[in-house]
């Protein structure tokens, strides 16, 4: 399967064309721990605030886990 980003040009929460890309931090919460992801691409809705994730997004965020577990590990 071929692997492109999807890009949005309709929120499917609110049919707004209000999208943008954008790269921020992502917050999680983990054991009651904070973790924050920095430079997570998305899609965002400026009309409703809706983020959407597309496969880049979600391979940056597995890596950054990757790493994490891997210099947390001792
Ligand atoms: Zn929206």
């Amino acid at each position: 399967m071929a692997k492109q980003p999807i890009k949005l040009i309709q929120c499917p929460m609110c049919d707004s064309t209000n999208i943008k890309y954008i790269v921020e931090d992502r917050t999680y919460k983990k054991n009651g721990k904070k973790i924050i992801v920095p430079a997570v691409p998305r899609e965002k809705c400026f009309s409703c605030g809706e983020q959407f994730f597309d496969q880049n997004s979600f391979e940056i965020i597995e890596a950054f886990f990757e790493n994490t577990k891997k210099t947390a590990t001792g």
